[in-house]
């Protein structure tokens, strides 16, 4: 028998590991345990809503490398669709203010001399404080590196940090917040022009994987749940999936790409992040107003992020813990009342739905941070992948990619 890789998972990191690994001559195999692909990364039918939505809004930035590669390999490239330029529209509802960020092309930060550009009530020197992220600050938050008040911090710092880490910037790492910006603001607009899914993360993340990865006769099982690792002192010696078992050869490798928590119960003595922090979506059913921005940021609101879609309007709220425990008919209706004065819309409210993911990503502390494994593991044809393990990212789409692209490289040595 040709060896076989078996990639335990389905979510972007299993995938893109899948999606490398189909072009060599090993075989490769796809096991997943829900009924779809994608993981936290998805589309369904909302029967509230009656309509396909995705289980959250999510937006990348043109900075996402290898998120980007994926798409143009499974043939999606051109599913992300966003502005040409870095630009961001912003509303803070306390002061009723509005104003577009416009963030210049190439390396040298111009929209921070620009006031018409930059954030309104903010000053050039104020923006140079945030390189002090730059320099690995271990072990430290993000509030005790950068100053956490003033205008920068308000109308721009604190929506960047909650939205890329899914943490608040006063537990948040310095160092993840750091790599953020690293890749993103200090690159100038090229790598920071917001993208979306327009037509659904499954249609353009999941759906396109799965066509490429049957077209070259990978399988991918779904329903088909990895329950124990039968493991030698070395290696993986077989797979327990309860109603089945694969006994592997020397020469099959095991790229588990799931959950941390599912990780660590399969894996003896595997660390791994134990803290998770909620992020909590709202739909809408109603066709965005003419001229409303495609993602408008909210300040000083409940609702952080606007998205507007061609059949609906979108909320975005992260690091939403305190929010898990609201009715989600008090929450749809505070959320809409926002989203009435952002959009100049009716205060009635349209049919809704609310997503709220408990488990949305790990905590983006420096504590939680520490925890994450390299992909490597001390059983020679285990390699680990996810957007938890040590990627160097916070919990993103891109580090799921990331961290499967490598783990591909690894079984491919
Ligand atoms: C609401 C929400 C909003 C988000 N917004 C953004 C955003 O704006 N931008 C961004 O970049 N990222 C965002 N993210 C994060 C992003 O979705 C994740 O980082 C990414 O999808 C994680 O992919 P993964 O493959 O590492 O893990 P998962 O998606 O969790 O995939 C793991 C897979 O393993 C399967 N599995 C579990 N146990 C087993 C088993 N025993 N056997 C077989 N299979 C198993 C699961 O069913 C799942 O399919 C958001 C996440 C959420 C939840």
């Amino acid at each position: 028998m040709p060896p076989t890789i078996h990639v335990i998972g389905a979510g972007l990191a299993g995938l893109a590991a899948a999606v490398r690994l189909s072009a060599g001559a090993t075989g490769v195999m796809v096991h997943e345990a829900a009924g779809q692909a994608g993981g936290r990364c998805r589309s369904y039918h909302d029967p509230a809503l009656d309509m396909v939505i995705d289980n959250g809004n999510h937006l990348l930035l043109s900075a996402n490398h290898a998120a980007l590669g994926y798409l143009a390999a499974i043939g999606a490239g051109e599913g992300l669709v966003g502005p040409p330029a870095a630009e961001f529209a912003f509303i803070d509802l306390a002061a009723g203010a509005r104003w577009t960020l416009r963030i210049n092309a190439g390396r040298l930060p111009w929209w921070i001399l620009d006031r018409h550009a930059r954030v309104p009530g903010t000053r050039a020197l104020d923006y140079l404080a945030l390189a002090r992220l730059l320099f690995r600050s271990a072990g430290k938050t993000v509030c005790e590196t950068v100053q956490c008040t003033g205008a920068l911090y308000e109308r721009l710092a604190r929506p960047l940090w909650v939205a890329a880490l899914n943490t608040d910037p006063r537990e948040a790492s310095a160092a993840l917040a750091g790599a953020i910006l690293r890749e993103t603001l200090a690159k100038g607009g090229d790598a920071c022009r917001p993208l979306v899914a327009r037509d659904g993360l499954g249609p353009v993340f999941i759906e396109p994987a799965l066509r490429f990865l049957r077209a070259r006769g990978v399988e991918v099982r779904f329903g088909h749940r990895l329950r124990a690792l039968e493991l030698a002192s070395d290696r993986v010696t077989a797979l327990d999936f309860g109603e089945d078992r694969i006994p592997l050869t020397p020469a099959d490798f095991v790229i588990l790409a799931v959950p941390s928590m599912v990780a660590a119960d399969l894996v003896p003595s595997l660390v791994t992040p134990v803290e998770f922090r909620a992020i909590v979506n709202a739909h809408f059913r109603l066709a965005p107003p003419a001229g409303l921005a495609p993602i408008t940021g909210v300040v000083n609101g409940t609702v952080e992020w606007l998205f507007a879609f061609p059949d609906r309007l979108s909320v975005t709220i992260s690091a939403a813990d305190r929010l898990l425990d609201v009715s989600r008919e008090t929450l749809a209706q505070q959320i809409w009342d926002e989203v009435a004065t952002i959009a100049t819309l009716p205060k009635a409210v349209p049919p809704w739905q609310i997503v709220r993911e408990r488990r949305a990503t790990f905590a983006a502390t420096p504590a939680e941070d520490a925890k994450r494994p390299a992909a490597t593991t001390s059983w020679r044809n285990l390699v680990l992948a996810g957007d938890w393990t040590q990627t160097g990212l916070p919990a993103t789409i891109e580090g799921a990619i990331r961290s499967g692209n490598r783990a591909a490289e690894l079984v491919s040595r």
